[in-house]
Protein backbone atom coordinates (compact mmCIF):
# COMPACT_ATOMS: atom_id res chain seq x y z
CA UNK A 1 0.00 0.00 0.00
CA UNK A 2 1.66 3.66 -0.82
CA UNK A 3 2.52 5.14 2.00
CA UNK A 4 -0.35 8.52 1.19
CA UNK A 5 -2.79 5.87 0.74
CA UNK A 6 -1.79 4.28 4.06
CA UNK A 7 -1.95 8.03 5.67
CA UNK A 8 -5.19 9.50 4.12
CA UNK A 9 -7.17 6.27 5.64
CA UNK A 10 -5.25 6.18 8.95
CA UNK A 11 -6.57 9.58 8.81
CA UNK A 12 -10.19 8.51 8.02
CA UNK A 13 -9.84 6.18 11.18
CA UNK A 14 -9.00 8.62 13.52
CA UNK A 15 -11.96 11.10 12.48
CA UNK A 16 -14.31 7.97 12.55
CA UNK A 17 -12.96 7.82 16.53
CA UNK A 18 -10.14 5.22 15.82
CA UNK A 19 -6.96 4.30 17.10
CA UNK A 20 -3.82 4.79 14.92
CA UNK A 21 -0.19 3.97 16.46
CA UNK A 22 2.15 5.62 14.03
CA UNK A 23 5.78 6.85 13.91
CA UNK A 24 7.26 10.46 15.49
CA UNK A 25 10.99 10.97 15.52
CA UNK A 26 10.90 9.98 19.70
CA UNK A 27 8.64 7.00 20.13
CA UNK A 28 5.48 5.66 18.11
CA UNK A 29 2.33 7.51 19.45
CA UNK A 30 -0.82 5.85 19.98
CA UNK A 31 -3.55 8.93 18.47
CA UNK A 32 -6.91 9.55 18.60
CA UNK A 33 -9.00 12.79 17.87
CA UNK A 34 -8.56 15.10 21.14
CA UNK A 35 -11.52 16.77 20.14
CA UNK A 36 -13.24 13.38 20.79
CA UNK A 37 -13.59 12.44 24.66
CA UNK A 38 -15.13 8.97 23.53
CA UNK A 39 -11.80 8.46 20.95
CA UNK A 40 -9.35 9.83 24.47
CA UNK A 41 -10.96 6.93 26.95
CA UNK A 42 -9.87 4.68 23.92
CA UNK A 43 -6.74 5.55 24.62
CA UNK A 44 -6.75 4.76 28.61
CA UNK A 45 -8.49 1.27 27.97
CA UNK A 46 -6.12 -0.19 25.73
CA UNK A 47 -2.89 1.38 27.74
CA UNK A 48 -4.56 0.42 30.79
CA UNK A 49 -3.26 3.84 31.40
CA UNK A 50 -4.35 5.23 34.69
CA UNK A 51 -6.99 8.19 34.14
CA UNK A 52 -5.24 10.55 36.26
CA UNK A 53 -2.00 10.80 33.21
CA UNK A 54 -2.70 13.23 31.20
CA UNK A 55 -1.71 12.87 27.22
CA UNK A 56 0.23 15.09 24.75
CA UNK A 57 -1.83 17.10 22.39
CA UNK A 58 0.10 16.43 18.78
CA UNK A 59 -0.77 19.60 16.19
CA UNK A 60 0.61 19.40 12.43
CA UNK A 61 1.89 22.99 13.02
CA UNK A 62 3.13 25.41 15.24
CA UNK A 63 0.94 27.75 13.39
CA UNK A 64 -2.07 26.27 14.38
CA UNK A 65 -1.52 26.16 18.21
CA UNK A 66 -2.65 29.97 18.63
CA UNK A 67 -5.93 28.88 16.52
CA UNK A 68 -6.34 26.41 19.13
CA UNK A 69 -5.62 28.16 22.71
CA UNK A 70 -5.33 31.85 21.38
CA UNK A 71 -2.34 34.36 22.32
CA UNK A 72 0.39 32.54 23.96
CA UNK A 73 2.52 34.04 27.09
CA UNK A 74 5.50 35.36 25.11
CA UNK A 75 8.32 32.33 26.54
CA UNK A 76 6.01 29.68 25.78
CA UNK A 77 5.57 31.48 21.59
CA UNK A 78 9.40 31.36 21.84
CA UNK A 79 10.02 27.96 22.63
CA UNK A 80 7.40 27.06 19.90
CA UNK A 81 9.35 29.17 17.11
CA UNK A 82 12.56 28.22 18.43
CA UNK A 83 12.18 24.42 18.48
CA UNK A 84 9.13 22.66 16.82
CA UNK A 85 9.02 20.92 14.89
CA UNK A 86 10.79 18.87 17.38
CA UNK A 87 10.96 16.62 20.74
CA UNK A 88 9.47 19.66 22.68
CA UNK A 89 6.17 19.30 24.79
CA UNK A 90 4.98 22.63 25.76
CA UNK A 91 2.24 23.39 29.00
CA UNK A 92 -0.71 25.80 27.63
CA UNK A 93 -4.13 26.61 28.88
CA UNK A 94 -6.16 23.82 28.13
CA UNK A 95 -8.83 25.43 25.16
CA UNK A 96 -12.77 24.48 25.78
CA UNK A 97 -12.49 21.96 23.13
CA UNK A 98 -10.64 19.89 24.28
CA UNK A 99 -11.95 17.36 26.71
CA UNK A 100 -11.15 16.99 30.43
CA UNK A 101 -10.44 13.33 29.90
CA UNK A 102 -7.32 14.24 27.52
CA UNK A 103 -5.56 16.58 30.48
CA UNK A 104 -7.10 14.17 33.05
CA UNK A 105 -9.21 16.88 34.66
CA UNK A 106 -6.29 19.78 34.32
CA UNK A 107 -6.76 22.89 33.26
CA UNK A 108 -3.50 22.88 31.42
CA UNK A 109 -2.56 21.19 28.27
CA UNK A 110 0.70 19.10 27.39
CA UNK A 111 1.13 19.68 23.31
CA UNK A 112 3.76 19.91 20.43
CA UNK A 113 4.58 19.05 17.17
CA UNK A 114 6.51 16.04 16.07
CA UNK A 115 9.38 16.24 13.44
CA UNK A 116 8.25 13.33 11.58
CA UNK A 117 7.08 14.61 8.19
CA UNK A 118 4.35 11.46 8.13
CA UNK A 119 3.51 11.92 11.59
CA UNK A 120 2.17 15.82 10.83
CA UNK A 121 0.89 15.05 7.26
CA UNK A 122 -1.41 12.57 9.08
CA UNK A 123 -2.64 14.97 11.40
CA UNK A 124 -3.06 17.63 8.82
CA UNK A 125 -5.10 14.82 6.84
CA UNK A 126 -7.11 14.00 10.45
CA UNK A 127 -7.80 17.44 10.59
CA UNK A 128 -7.82 17.67 13.50
CA UNK A 129 -5.48 17.74 17.14
CA UNK A 130 -4.28 14.09 17.86
CA UNK A 131 -4.05 13.11 21.72
CA UNK A 132 -0.92 10.54 21.86
CA UNK A 133 1.06 8.88 24.54
CA UNK A 134 3.15 6.40 23.80
CA UNK A 135 2.24 3.35 21.97
CA UNK A 136 2.76 0.86 24.64
CA UNK A 137 1.07 -0.60 28.10
CA UNK A 138 1.54 1.60 30.75
CA UNK A 139 4.42 1.75 32.57
CA UNK A 140 6.23 -0.69 30.21
CA UNK A 141 9.35 -0.23 27.82
CA UNK A 142 8.34 2.70 24.91
CA UNK A 143 7.68 1.62 21.47
CA UNK A 144 10.32 2.73 19.11
CA UNK A 145 9.80 0.69 16.35
CA UNK A 146 6.24 -0.88 14.86
CA UNK A 147 6.53 -4.40 15.64
CA UNK A 148 7.08 -3.53 19.50
CA UNK A 149 3.47 -1.51 19.08
CA UNK A 150 1.93 -4.63 17.88
CA UNK A 151 3.69 -7.07 20.29
CA UNK A 152 2.18 -5.11 23.00
CA UNK A 153 -1.00 -3.70 22.38
CA UNK A 154 -2.38 -5.69 19.11
CA UNK A 155 -5.39 -6.01 18.96
CA UNK A 156 -6.40 -3.06 20.49
CA UNK A 157 -4.80 -0.31 17.99
CA UNK A 158 -7.37 -0.18 14.48
CA UNK A 159 -4.10 0.70 12.70
CA UNK A 160 -0.76 0.91 12.72
CA UNK A 161 1.81 3.32 10.46
CA UNK A 162 5.24 1.37 10.47
CA UNK A 163 7.76 3.94 9.55
CA UNK A 164 11.15 1.64 10.45
CA UNK A 165 12.93 3.03 13.86
CA UNK A 166 12.46 6.20 15.43
CA UNK A 167 15.30 8.58 15.10
CA UNK A 168 15.54 9.89 18.66
CA UNK A 169 14.23 6.98 20.25
CA UNK A 170 13.09 8.74 23.64
CA UNK A 171 10.46 10.86 24.48
CA UNK A 172 10.20 14.54 24.39
CA UNK A 173 11.42 17.21 27.22
CA UNK A 174 7.94 18.29 28.83
CA UNK A 175 8.76 22.48 29.68
CA UNK A 176 6.16 24.82 31.23
CA UNK A 177 7.10 28.06 30.28
CA UNK A 178 4.47 30.03 31.89
CA UNK A 179 6.08 31.26 35.20
CA UNK A 180 8.85 33.52 35.49
CA UNK A 181 11.36 30.62 35.17
CA UNK A 182 10.72 27.86 33.03
CA UNK A 183 10.56 24.19 34.69
CA UNK A 184 11.45 21.09 33.07
CA UNK A 185 8.58 18.36 34.37
CA UNK A 186 10.05 15.78 32.32
CA UNK A 187 13.85 14.96 30.46
CA UNK A 188 13.75 14.22 27.42
CA UNK A 189 15.26 13.90 23.64
CA UNK A 190 15.60 17.63 23.52
CA UNK A 191 18.62 18.55 25.91
CA UNK A 192 18.15 20.73 28.59
CA UNK A 193 21.42 22.63 28.05
CA UNK A 194 19.90 23.56 24.46
CA UNK A 195 17.06 24.80 26.30
CA UNK A 196 18.93 26.60 28.58
CA UNK A 197 21.12 28.51 25.74
CA UNK A 198 17.26 29.68 23.98
CA UNK A 199 15.76 30.92 27.51
CA UNK A 200 18.65 31.03 30.01
CA UNK A 201 18.35 29.37 32.99
CA UNK A 202 15.51 26.55 33.94
CA UNK A 203 14.66 24.53 36.89
CA UNK A 204 14.49 20.80 36.46
CA UNK A 205 11.53 19.60 38.54
CA UNK A 206 12.74 17.20 41.53
CA UNK A 207 12.48 13.77 40.71
CA UNK A 208 12.83 14.36 36.79
CA UNK A 209 16.15 13.54 37.23
CA UNK A 210 16.49 10.07 37.60
CA UNK A 211 18.80 10.75 40.50
CA UNK A 212 16.33 9.55 43.43
CA UNK A 213 16.21 11.76 46.01
CA UNK A 214 16.01 8.73 48.29
CA UNK A 215 15.59 5.02 47.11
CA UNK A 216 12.77 4.02 45.77
CA UNK A 217 11.08 7.45 45.90
CA UNK A 218 11.44 7.60 41.77
CA UNK A 219 8.08 6.60 39.75
CA UNK A 220 8.50 3.22 38.62
CA UNK A 221 7.98 3.62 34.81
CA UNK A 222 9.75 2.06 31.25
CA UNK A 223 10.30 -0.95 32.72
CA UNK A 224 10.84 -4.46 31.02
CA UNK A 225 9.62 -7.56 32.41
CA UNK A 226 12.84 -8.55 33.43
CA UNK A 227 13.82 -7.35 37.08
CA UNK A 228 16.32 -4.55 35.80
CA UNK A 229 19.73 -2.76 38.45
CA UNK A 230 21.69 -0.19 37.55
CA UNK A 231 25.12 -0.71 38.51
CA UNK A 232 27.14 2.73 37.45
CA UNK A 233 30.50 2.23 35.42
CA UNK A 234 31.26 -1.25 37.95
CA UNK A 235 30.46 -4.52 35.34
CA UNK A 236 30.24 -7.38 38.40
CA UNK A 237 31.38 -10.37 37.24
CA UNK A 238 27.88 -12.80 36.02
CA UNK A 239 27.10 -15.32 38.82
CA UNK A 240 27.74 -18.61 37.86
CA UNK A 241 24.74 -20.88 37.04
CA UNK A 242 22.46 -17.27 36.48
CA UNK A 243 22.06 -15.86 32.88
CA UNK A 244 21.80 -12.36 33.36
CA UNK A 245 22.11 -9.58 30.54
CA UNK A 246 23.88 -6.29 30.40
CA UNK A 247 23.25 -3.20 28.67
CA UNK A 248 26.44 -1.31 28.19
CA UNK A 249 27.24 2.06 27.15
CA UNK A 250 29.95 1.82 25.48
CA UNK A 251 32.22 -1.06 24.04
CA UNK A 252 33.75 -2.83 26.85
CA UNK A 253 34.39 -6.30 28.00
CA UNK A 254 31.51 -8.48 29.75
CA UNK A 255 32.83 -11.78 29.74
CA UNK A 256 29.95 -14.21 31.08
CA UNK A 257 26.92 -12.91 30.34
CA UNK A 258 24.18 -14.57 28.21
CA UNK A 259 23.03 -11.36 26.50
CA UNK A 260 24.64 -8.18 26.24
CA UNK A 261 23.89 -4.98 24.08
CA UNK A 262 26.02 -2.47 23.51
CA UNK A 263 23.81 1.47 23.31
CA UNK A 264 26.82 3.20 21.43
CA UNK A 265 30.38 1.48 20.66
CA UNK A 266 32.03 4.71 20.31
CA UNK A 267 30.04 5.93 23.46
CA UNK A 268 27.93 8.68 21.33
CA UNK A 269 25.06 9.61 23.43
CA UNK A 270 22.53 10.46 20.67
CA UNK A 271 23.06 6.80 19.33
CA UNK A 272 22.66 5.43 22.24
CA UNK A 273 19.11 6.97 23.49
CA UNK A 274 18.10 6.01 19.32
CA UNK A 275 18.83 2.15 20.36
CA UNK A 276 18.40 1.96 24.27
CA UNK A 277 14.04 1.04 24.35
CA UNK A 278 15.20 -1.60 21.06
CA UNK A 279 18.51 -2.95 23.39
CA UNK A 280 15.82 -3.58 26.38
CA UNK A 281 12.91 -4.95 24.45
CA UNK A 282 15.82 -7.33 22.93
CA UNK A 283 17.39 -8.24 26.53
CA UNK A 284 13.48 -8.75 27.68
CA UNK A 285 13.24 -11.45 25.07
CA UNK A 286 16.46 -13.01 25.73
CA UNK A 287 15.66 -15.54 28.70
CA UNK A 288 18.00 -13.73 31.24
CA UNK A 289 16.46 -13.58 34.87
CA UNK A 290 18.12 -10.21 35.40
CA UNK A 291 19.34 -7.31 33.15
CA UNK A 292 22.62 -5.13 34.55
CA UNK A 293 22.14 -1.54 32.77
CA UNK A 294 25.23 0.96 33.49
CA UNK A 295 24.55 4.37 33.45
CA UNK A 296 25.23 6.94 30.49
CA UNK A 297 27.44 10.18 30.96
CA UNK A 298 24.96 12.30 32.81
CA UNK A 299 25.05 15.38 30.52
CA UNK A 300 22.68 16.22 26.94
CA UNK A 301 20.57 13.55 26.22
CA UNK A 302 22.46 10.86 29.08
CA UNK A 303 20.77 12.49 31.19
CA UNK A 304 17.32 11.01 29.63
CA UNK A 305 18.43 7.84 29.06
CA UNK A 306 19.46 7.82 33.25
CA UNK A 307 16.38 9.11 33.65
CA UNK A 308 14.30 5.98 32.17
CA UNK A 309 16.58 3.86 33.32
CA UNK A 310 16.35 5.00 36.68
CA UNK A 311 12.63 4.67 36.46
CA UNK A 312 12.57 1.12 35.24
CA UNK A 313 14.91 -0.13 37.69
CA UNK A 314 12.62 1.70 40.38
CA UNK A 315 9.82 -0.75 39.43
CA UNK A 316 11.94 -3.52 40.41
CA UNK A 317 13.47 -2.03 43.57
CA UNK A 318 10.55 -1.42 46.16
CA UNK A 319 11.59 0.25 49.08
CA UNK A 320 13.23 -1.86 51.87
CA UNK A 321 10.32 -2.73 54.70
CA UNK A 322 9.98 -0.53 57.87
CA UNK A 323 11.78 -2.03 60.53
CA UNK A 324 10.40 -2.56 63.48
CA UNK A 325 11.70 -0.41 66.23
CA UNK A 326 13.40 -1.85 69.72
CA UNK A 327 13.76 -5.10 68.63
P1 LIG B 1 3.55 9.85 27.46
O1 LIG B 1 2.99 10.54 26.27
O2 LIG B 1 2.99 8.48 27.69
O3 LIG B 1 5.04 9.81 27.40
O4 LIG B 1 3.14 10.69 28.74
C1 LIG B 1 2.85 12.06 28.67
C2 LIG B 1 3.25 12.73 29.93
O5 LIG B 1 3.05 14.12 29.72
C3 LIG B 1 2.41 12.45 31.16
O6 LIG B 1 2.82 11.33 31.87
C4 LIG B 1 2.60 13.71 31.99
O7 LIG B 1 3.75 13.56 32.81
C5 LIG B 1 2.89 14.77 30.97
N1 LIG B 1 1.78 15.71 30.87
C6 LIG B 1 0.72 15.65 30.04
N2 LIG B 1 -0.10 16.69 30.22
C7 LIG B 1 0.44 17.44 31.19
C8 LIG B 1 0.05 18.68 31.82
N3 LIG B 1 -1.07 19.32 31.49
N4 LIG B 1 0.86 19.15 32.79
C9 LIG B 1 1.98 18.51 33.14
N5 LIG B 1 2.41 17.34 32.57
C10 LIG B 1 1.65 16.82 31.60
MG1 LIG C 1 4.77 6.78 27.93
Amino acid sequence: MPAERGIAEAAAVLRAGGLVAFPTETVYGLGANALDARAAARIFEAKARPSFDPLITHLADAADLPALVGTLPPPVAALAERFWPGPLTLIVDRPAVIPPIVTSGLDTMAVRVPDEASARALIRSAGVPVAAPSANRFGQLSPTRAEHVVRGLGAAVDVVLDGGPTRCGIESTIVDARGPQAVVLRLGALPVEELIAAIGPVTVRPGSSGQPVAPGTLAAHYAPRTPLRVVGGVVPEPVGGVRRGFLAFRERPAAGYAAVEVLSPAGDLTEAAARLFDALHRLDAAGVTEILAELAPDEGIGRAINDRLGRAAATWSPPPPARAAGR
